[in-house]
This record gives structure tokens, sequence and C-alpha cells, in this order.
């Protein structure tokens, strides 16, 4: 098989070299280490294919292509249990009143709101990649409040099934992959007027102990690597879509359920040396795949709604708009390290003490912090819902994603710039290390003379890395497209009060709604 080979290939760490500290459970503590969680992975029984093989169940996390993924979700499990950090990624639940990992708490306050940001970017900065446990955090927020509100206008009864779910969600620290994205086939048509009904996840059958599902999710961030899935509707549904209205949750490795891992740009170096990998150590993005649901059966107590299509908007845009929240910490610390890497390779150039370079290193601070600002601004604004937890003012989030879609890319861009040329046209690692070429590769690509070329070579390939390819299109897209962003101004924004202050202001009396629409 071609995983075997795969981890055959001489990498230079693996799994169990990764710094997690042994079990240290204190008293009530539930909270699962990163080891932990590796461990429990192990003991699922899953379908990944990865490039045409199906790998075995207990090697899908150790294969080159997605160790690095675990390893980056597993800091948002050891984290809770380091001293440094355990404010920001530990919480009280609302529940049980336990001490819980921040990823499975619903928010309580603002400060809950602030935090998360704050803990997202502390996260990034040691990563320099997603850790993709957000997406399920975010699941549960958005269908806690939203099933609070169906079942007051509908008297349905799911809010207390979702406190179920979420109470064992902390109490087993797992790890829940957020499926909202369907594949969505032929985007002019809806759910119901796809060629084929698939396009999107449907209900086909309904008895008296639960539903069977059927469709895919496609962009699946850390799905492979988690315990549960949440799947929610991907947009908002009209009383023809009722089969399509449709939110549960499933574990990843349920019978009818497989997984097909996507490609990245310059995936094949995982299987060669470290170096040319940029960041070994976690890899970039979420370890996203496509998971195909083959007629999956979920009981009555895991069906978070099943037809209420007047709810499905509600959920899709809170779901949204608490991970648009996101992006300003997580890429904002994602950033933090892109400054640092370009920072670094100008003091390796010797040209760090120019003025451009200052100057673009500012410019870079200045983007960046201007991302963590929306994201800090909509957490402050955040308001209290319905049902006691806290959401984000949507507007701000969608502001903020939206301006991760064009600041990466200026950021990304400008880092590039800084780096040099040899980001792009280095030789290998094996060039490097060759007896009878490496000597060469060492002495033309030297900077300054006090720096070992292995290390310009370390800090280029990480800034190519993390500015190319996947990771740049997945700020583009991630947590939706800049259009999905741009909708929703319109719907937030009260453009009506714009034109209303306007023309006050100019002495022009409204004559009517007609006039200021
Ligand atoms: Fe979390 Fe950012 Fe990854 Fe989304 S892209 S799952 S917000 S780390
Ligand atoms: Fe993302």
């Amino acid at each position: 098989m071609e995983c075997a080979a795969i981890l055959d290939c001489g990498i230079g760490f693996a799994l169990n070299e990764f710094h997690l500290q042994e079990l240290t459970f204190k008293g009530e503590m539930i909270m699962k280490t990163g080891k932990e969680y590796i461990e429990s992975l192990r003991k699922r029984n899953i379908k990944v294919y990865v490039k045409g093989q199906l790998l075995k169940s207990e090697e899908v996390i150790d294969h080159p292509f997605i160790r690095g993924h675990v390893n980056s979700a597993a800091m948002t499990f050891e984290l809770a249990h380091d001293p440094t950090t355990e404010d920001l990624v530990t919480a009280t639940s609302h529940l049980t009143g336990k001490k819980i990992n921040r990823f499975t708490h619903i928010h309580q306050s603002k400060e809950d709101l602030i935090k998360k940001v704050k803990m997202l970017r502390m996260i990034s900065q040691k990563t320099g990649t997603c850790y993709q446990r957000c997406v399920g955090f975010d699941a549960i927020n958005a269908l806690y409040s939203t099933t609070f509100e169906m079942d007051l206008k509908l008297g349905t009864n799911y809010h207390e099934r979702m406190k179920s779910y979420i109470q064992y969600m902390q109490d087993n620290d797992i790890m829940v992959a957020g499926a909202m994205t369907d594949p969505k086939g032929d985007r002019s048509l809806r759910p119901g007027q796809q060629a084929d009904p698939d396009m999107f996840v449907h209900v086909v059958e309904k008895n008296d102990q639960g539903i069977v599902v059927r469709g895919a999710k496609a962009h699946m961030t850390g799905m492979v690597n988690s315990h549960e899935m949440l799947i929610m509707p991907t947009m908002g549904m009209i009383a023809e879509d009722k089969d399509y209205a449709v939110s549960c949750a499933i574990p990843v490795d349920a019978p009818g359920v497989l997984h097909i891992f996507g490609r990245q740009t310059n995936d094949d170096r995982k299987c060669e040396g470290e170096i040319d990998q940029g960041n070994a150590q976690f890899g970039i993005v979420g370890g996203e795949c496509l998971t195909v649901l083959e007629n999956v059966f979920v009981p009555w107590e895991k069906v978070f709604m099943c037809g209420e299509t007047d709810f499905a908007g509600m959920l899709v845009e809170r779901f949204a708009s608490y991970h648009r929240q996101n992006y300003g910490g997580c890429k904002g610390g994602v950033s933090d390290i892109v400054i640092g890497a370009a920072a670094v390779m100008a003091d390796y150039s010797g040209y760090a003490k120019a003025a451009h370079i200052k100057d673009k290193i500012n410019e870079m601070i200045h983007l960046a912090e201007t991302l963590y600002a929306c994201s800090i601004a909509c957490s402050a604004e955040g308001k209290q819902t319905a049902s006691g937890s806290y959401f984000v003012d949507p507007l701000l989030a969608n502001v903020g994603k939206h301006n991760v879609t064009r600041l990466i890319y200026d950021i990304d861009r400008i880092a590039q710039d800084i780096g040099g040329g040899l980001t792009a046209t280095l030789p290998s690692e094996s060039d490097l290390k060759n007896p009878e070429i490496g000597m060469y590769v060492e002495k033309y690509f030297k900077g300054v003379a006090s720096v070992p070329t292995e290390d310009r070579m370390r800090m280029a390939r990480l800034l190519e890395n993390m500015t190319g390819g996947t990771a740049l299109i997945e700020s583009m897209h991630g947590a939706g497209s800049p259009q999905a962003q741009k909708v929703m101004y319109s719907k937030l924004s009260n453009l009506d009060h714009k034109k209303r202050c306007a023309m006050n202001l100019a002495g022009i009396k409204p004559k009517g709604d007609e006039n200021t629409k």
C-alpha cells in the first residue's frame, strides 16, 4: 500500500516525537492532552482515501499528508494544560460547571468572544497554520441559539437535544468537524432542482429510530482527524427544500461515511526531507477533504433540524458570522509568523537596515493588526441571544473576513518581495546534503557570513510554504468567498439610514420611502 511506502520515507520527525506532555489529570479535569487526543483517533474505524488508495484506519493519522494537521489540532488540546495559555484555552461549562476546553464552550459573555479571538491568534503564532477545531466550535454555538429560537416558535424539542450533545462533547473533549459546504452542482439551481439530488445533503428516509441522510460535504477542514461531524445546511432554504434543511451529528467513521483527502501545493514534499516542507511539524491549512455520506443513519437524539426551512438561513448566518469572527485572530497570528519570517530573511540577507525594508515591514504590521482589530471589534460589539449565549456583531465579522480575502494577499506579496527570488528557486534539501554538489549550494546561497546557509534555506522555505498556493487560496475562500460577505453588507448595514443622514445634512426633506431606497 502506498501509505506504508510513504511512511518509510525517512521524514525528519514522527508523531511520537512531537512534544506532548504525559497525561496529568488533576481532580475533576475532563480535558484531553494532545497525546490523548492523538491516541483517541487511533480507535476510530475511519475510511480515508489519499491519492486513490484506501488507508488502513489505524494508519490514517500517521500518513505524511495528514500528520501535520493532527499535530496542529493536538495543540488545541495540549495548550489547555499549559499554565501560560490555559486562561485562554479553557472555560467553565455553563451546563455542568466543570472546567472544559474552550473549543467545546458556549459563549456566555462578550469576554468569552474576545478570549476566543485572542486564543486563536496565540495558537496560530505557535502552529503557523490552521488547527481546524474552530469549525465545530462555531457550529455548536450557532446551533445552540438557533435551536432555542426554533423551539420557541415551532414547539420542537431540538434545543434540549443540542444541550445534551454539547455536554457529551464537553465531557469527552471530542473534536467535531463543522460540515456546512455542499458540492452545490449547478449554482443557478436550487437543491431540489439539481439533475443529481445528492448535490446537497438531504434526508432520504425517516422512521421511529431516526433519519437517513445522503449527499456529500466539500472542503471539510480537519474532518479526517475529528471524532464526529456536525452537518448543517449550506444556505437559506424555501419550503420546497424541506428535505435539505437538515442538521445532525454523525461519527466520522459511521457506516456509509467515507473521506477523500484533498491535494495541496507541494504535498509530495512531505515524503521527502523536512526542510523543503517549510513547516514540517504542522503543515499548511486544514487538511481538507470531500466527505461522502452514502445513506447514513442518524438517531433522533443527534438530529437538530429536520425540515424547518425557515430556520436554515438563521443557522447559516450565525455559523458564518462566528467563523468569520475568527479570521482576524487566526490569520492575524499566521501573519505574525509571515512578518517574522520576512524580517529574518532581511537579517540573513544583509538588507534589514534599508529604509524601504523597514517601511514594508511596518506596512505588513499595519495590515495584520487591521485584521485583528476587526475580530476584536465584532466580539466587543457582540450581543446576548434569546438562549442566553453571546453572538458577534455580524456586520463587523463579515467586514473582518472580507479584509482577510484582500489584506493577506498584500501581506504575502510584501513578504515575498522582502524574501527575495530564492524563495521560488532554491535547490532541494537533497542537493544541500549531496556530497558532490552540496558545497556549491552552501557557498552560493549564503547571505551574511554569520548565518549558516541551511538556516537561510529553512526560513525561505517557511516563507514559500506560508505565502503560496493552498495557503493563499484558503484565505480567499475559507469561511466563505468574498461575495458571501458582500451579500451580508446589504442585509446588515442599513443603507436607508445612511441615505436619511445625508439628506438630513443636505437640508432635503424625504418625500417618502421610495426616495430613500
Ligand atoms: Fe480555525 Fe482559522 Fe482554521 Fe478556520 S482557518 S478552522 S478559524 S484556524
Ligand atoms: Fe478556515
